[in-house]
This record gives C-alpha cells, sequence and structure tokens, in this order.
C-alpha cells in the first residue's frame, strides 16, 4: 500500500532535498485559475519538494567573483533539468501504484491572463491574454498554482517579503516542485509559522529598490537583476552614455514599468544568456541578505 512515508522516501532517493503533503482541503477557497483541483479534480492532495541551491553559489556572487555557474546551475538546472527527471520519475512512481499524479514544475515564461508581473530570470514573458474559458464552469487556461501557498499547505516553506519562498533548511535558497494526485495520502501540518519577521534586509540589500513594503516589484527587479547597477563588475565605461538618468539608475533610484524595463533589456547584454534565462548579476541579493539574516536569527535548521 502507497503511504506518505514510502513517497517521501522516493522523492529523497530521487533527489529531493524537503517534501511535504498538503491536504487538498487547504485549497478550498482558490480562486479556479490557481486551483489544483481545477487541474485534477479528484486530487487528494498536493507533494510538495524542495531543491537546495547550494550556498557557495550565492556567496561567491556576493563577493563579485563568478556569476556564471549560478547562471546555469541555480534557476536554470533546477527547473528546467532536475525537476523534470524528478517529476517525471515520481509520477510513475505514483501512477505505477494506480493513481494519477499531474506533475508541476515552475513555469517560467508565460503568465496566466491578467498576471502583469515578469519573470525577472528570463528573457521576457508572455501573458496568455487570448485565454478563454471552454465552458462556463471552467477557468481560463493554462491553470497554474500558487507556488507559495503549495509549499505552505505542504508545510514546507513560506513566503517572504522579497517574496522568496523561504524554508527551514535553505531560507530562499531553494526551489519547487510539486504533484497533484489523486492518491489518499496521509497529510502533513500546514506551515504556520511565518519565516519571514519583516526586518527588511532584503529591501535594504536589492541595488534597484525592487522590494518595498507591498513586496517586489518584478518589472524593477528585472532591470537590476540583469545588471544595471554600480555594484555590476561588467559594466562598461559608456554604459548608458549620453542618458540623462543614467546616474539615478545606476543608483536604482529610477523607476521602471513593463513598457520601460522592456526598452532596458537590450541594453543590459554583459553576459551570454543560457537558453533564454538571463545572467544574475545582481547576485541575488535579497536572497543573500535574507539566508545571513535567518541564519543569525537561528530560524534555519543548519
Ligand atoms: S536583489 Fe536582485 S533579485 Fe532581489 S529584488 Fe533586487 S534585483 Fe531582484
Ligand atoms: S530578509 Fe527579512 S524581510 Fe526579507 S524575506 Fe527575509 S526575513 Fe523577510
Amino acid at each position: 500500500m502507497l503511504t506518505a512515508d514510502r513517497v517521501k522516501q522516493r522523492a529523497r532517493e530521487l533527489g529531493a532535498d524537503v517534501c511535504g503533503i498538503g491536504d487538498i482541503r487547504y485549497f478550498a477557497d482558490e480562486v479556479p485559475e490557481k486551483d489544483p483541483k481545477m487541474i485534477l479534480p479528484s486530487a487528494a492532495c498536493v507533494i510538495g519538494c524542495a531543491f537546495r541551491i547550494p550556498n557557495g553559489l550565492f556567496e561567491c556572487m556576493a563577493e563579485k567573483r563568478q556569476y556564471v555557474n549560478y547562471l546555469s546551475l541555480g534557476p536554470k538546472f533546477v527547473d528546467e533539468q532536475l525537476a523534470e527527471i524528478f517529476l517525471l520519475r515520481m509520477a510513475a512512481f505514483l501512477e505505477n501504484d494506480g493513481w494519477d499524479a499531474c506533475v508541476q514544475r515552475r513555469v517560467t515564461n508565460l503568465k496566466a491572463k491578467g498576471d502583469k508581473t515578469q519573470n525577472p530570470e528570463v528573457m521576457d514573458t508572455y501573458e496568455l491574454v487570448h485565454a478563454v474559458p471552454v465552458s462556463p464552469d471552467k477557468p481560463a487556461p493554462e491553470v497554474m498554482i500558487d507556488f507559495a501557498r503549495a509549499a505552505k499547505a505542504c508545510g514546507i516553506g513560506t513566503e517572504g517579503l522579497s517574496g522568496s519562498i523561504l524554508t527551514r533548511r535553505f531560507g530562499p535558497r531553494a526551489r519547487f516542485v510539486f504533484i497533484i494526485t489523486n492518491a489518499p495520502l496521509e497529510c502533513d501540518a500546514p506551515m504556520t509559522e511565518n519565516l519571514c519577521d519583516g526586518c527588511g534586509a532584503c529591501a535594504d540589500a536589492c541595488p534597484g529598490h525592487a522590494i518595498g513594503a507591498e513586496g517586489r516589484d518584478t518589472w524593477q527587479c528585472s532591470v537590476y537583476y540583469r545588471g544595471a547597477h554600480e555594484g555590476n563588475p561588467y559594466l562598461p565605461d559608456g554604459f548608458l552614455e549620453g542618458d540623462p538618468e543614467r546616474e539615478r539608475i545606476l543608483r536604482g533610484e529610477e523607476r521602471f514599468d513593463a513598457d520601460s524595463a522592456r526598452g532596458m533589456y537590450a541594453k543590459l547584454r554583459f553576459m551570454p544568456d543560457n537558453e533564454g534565462y538571463v545572467p544574475c548579476l545582481c547576485g541575488r541579493a535579497c536572497d543573500s541578505a535574507c539566508w545571513h539574516h535567518l541564519k543569525e536569527a537561528g530560524k534555519l535548521d543548519v
């Protein structure tokens, strides 16, 4: 008989660092466009797994020694390769036992209709503006679950002010995948502790002042993630030469919306991209500041 312990053991064998199982009832008030039951109507639970991103990749960016390995082994490899192989093998494990497994990896370059945010990690995103429901009882495709809410439901993480999902083991230095299944597994308690204490270290660390009381402005972030700031070691002398706003931009004082951010992207090509992922030239300073804060506050299980 398939049990929660067997599922978690298999997840660990296949490379997950953290695994939790969330009761589908936790999503009872979710909007249809993000509801796991709109993906698998017979769903009984959501299995959530986290994969660590090595601390060393963040630390060498913080010291401006190396960026290229975070680009390929941080967001890209975990979300694109590791997650896919892991999810397919977990799905086979569940389906061999007779259950359905709807595997969910992070959708990097698509935005649901009405979602006007950006993903700073990729070259650009596409909003599914033409999506329409095929019947009155269905939401418009694509249904995409809220990863932060799912992590909380599975008891493995909570969203911080920075917008990153914080875990007890890795703080914000982890990536997530989920499996919606009708396997009747014993569920974990949702995470009630809020790891984010509102310290503001993430906001102070961001060179683009992209984090405020309302969270992270993803368009502002997308400009400074690509390196439009004084701390970018690849900045050429002639960068933005003749632009009257050059100094304000470099100091992170200029504000960018979707149009003005996209207008900057072509000027922010300091390193080659990696199959649609852009180099992280802010060093993920927000997440590093958060990790050190959580560690010093004794909130990490390390
Ligand atoms: S530090 Fe980087 S990733 Fe974090 S909010 Fe600022 S620009 Fe975005
Ligand atoms: S740095 Fe502080 S405010 Fe920002 S996400 Fe982490 S705990 Fe929350």
